[in-house]
C-alpha cells in the first residue's frame, strides 16, 4: 500500500510527541475529577481545556473549523463529536469524552466513557457499564496487537475478535481510527474491524490513534442537525474508547496514559517502553 507522504516519524520526532499525549490525559483525569450528575457537559470542557494549558498546550479541537471546545461529550445514543453544552449529566447516562492537545506542534487524541451510577436502575447501569469495558478492553486488545504486528490491519481483527468474544456488538464503520501527528488526524486509516487490506507495515516511527465506537445495537448512524453529533440510527448505546500510540525501535508506548499502557497492557503479557527523549 502506497501513502502520498511518509506516515513514519524519526525518533526525535516521536519524542516530541509525549507532552502533548501527556496532556490530552491531563484533560482526561480533569473531567474524571469532575463527572457528578447535575454537572454540564460545558462546565467539563472547562476543566479540560484549564488542565491542557496548564501544562502549556492548547486544544487541538478547538483547530478543526467551525469547532469551538475542548472536548467532545457524547452522552448515550450519541457515539461521538457531541458538543459540549447546556446538557446535564443524568443518573445511568453513559458518557463519552473525547479529547486533545497540541505541544510544539504536535498532537495527542483519547477518549474514555463512562456510566454514572444510578440506584433506581441496576440493570441498565450493568448493561451499559459492560458495553464501556468491553470497548475499553479491545481497545488495549488492539494496542497489544500493534505490539507484535507486522501490519496495522491486525490491530482492527483483534478488536474484532476481542468483541465478538464478548457479545452482540455493532463496531463502527462510518469512523475509524487514524495516523497523528503534526495534525490529528493523518494517514494511516486505523480499522476497528478486520477489512480484506492488511494495511501499511507496523515498524519504528508510526504513530496511530486506534479508537473502537461500538454500540449495544447496529452500526447506522446519522449526523444531528448540529452537524457534529454523531447518533446511533436505532437509538443503542454508545462507547468510545482511545489511545494515541507510538511504535518505536525498543517496543511500543502509550502517548496519552501517564504509564504508557503498562497497567492495561500486564494482563496481556506486553510491556511498554518509554520513549527515549
Ligand atoms: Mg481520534
Amino acid at each position: 500500500m502506497a501513502f502520498r507522504k511518509n506516515i513514519y516519524k524519526t525518533p526525535s520526532e516521536l519524542a516530541q510527541m509525549v507532552q502533548p499525549g501527556l496532556a490530552t490525559a491531563a484533560s482526561l483525569d480533569a473531567v474524571r475529577g469532575g463527572v457528578r450528575v447535575g454537572v454540564t457537559t460545558l462546565e467539563l470542557d472547562a476543566l479540560a481545556e484549564r488542565a491542557i494549558r496548564a501544562l502549556g498546550g492548547e486544544p487541538n479541537f478547538m483547530k478543526e473549523p467551525g469547532y469551538h471546545h475542548t472536548i467532545c461529550t457524547s452522552i448515550n445514543d450519541e457515539v461521538v463529536h457531541g458538543v459540549p453544552g447546556g446538557r446535564v449529566i443524568e443518573a445511568g447516562d453513559i458518557v463519552s469524552i473525547d479529547s486533545g492537545a497540541e505541544i510544539g506542534g504536535w498532537n495527542g487524541d483519547a477518549a474514555f466513557s463512562f456510566v454514572v451510577p444510578d440506584p433506581a436502575r441496576v440493570a441498565l447501569v450493568a448493561e451499559r457499564q459492560r458495553l464501556s469495558d468491553d470497548t475499553e478492553q479491545s481497545l488495549w486488545h488492539g494496542i497489544a496487537a500493534l505490539a507484535s504486528a507486522s501490519h496495522l490491519g491486525e490491530i482492527g481483527a483483534a478488536i474484532e475478535d476481542y468483541l465478538g468474544s464478548r457479545g452482540s456488538y455493532g463496531i463502527l464503520e462510518d469512523y475509524v481510527g487514524h495516523g497523528i501527528g503534526r495534525s490529528m488526524h493523518e494517514e494511516p486509516s486505523v480499522f476497528n474491524y478486520r477489512v480484506r487490506d492488511k494495511g501499511p507495515q507496523v515498524k519504528p516511527g508510526l504513530v496511530v490513534a486506534i479508537e473502537p465506537m461500538v454500540t449495544l445495537g447496529d452500526i447506522d448512524t446519522f449526523v444531528r442537525e448540529d452537524g457534529w453529533t454523531v447518533v446511533t440510527t436505532d437509538g443503542s448505546m454508545a462507547a468510545h474508547w482511545e489511545h494515541s500510540v507510538a511504535v518505536h525501535a525498543d517496543g511500543i508506548w502509550v502517548l496519552t496514559a501517564v504509564d504508557g499502557g503498562a497497567a492495561a497492557l500486564a494482563p496481556l503479557g506486553v510491556v511498554p517502553v518509554p520513549i527515549p527523549q
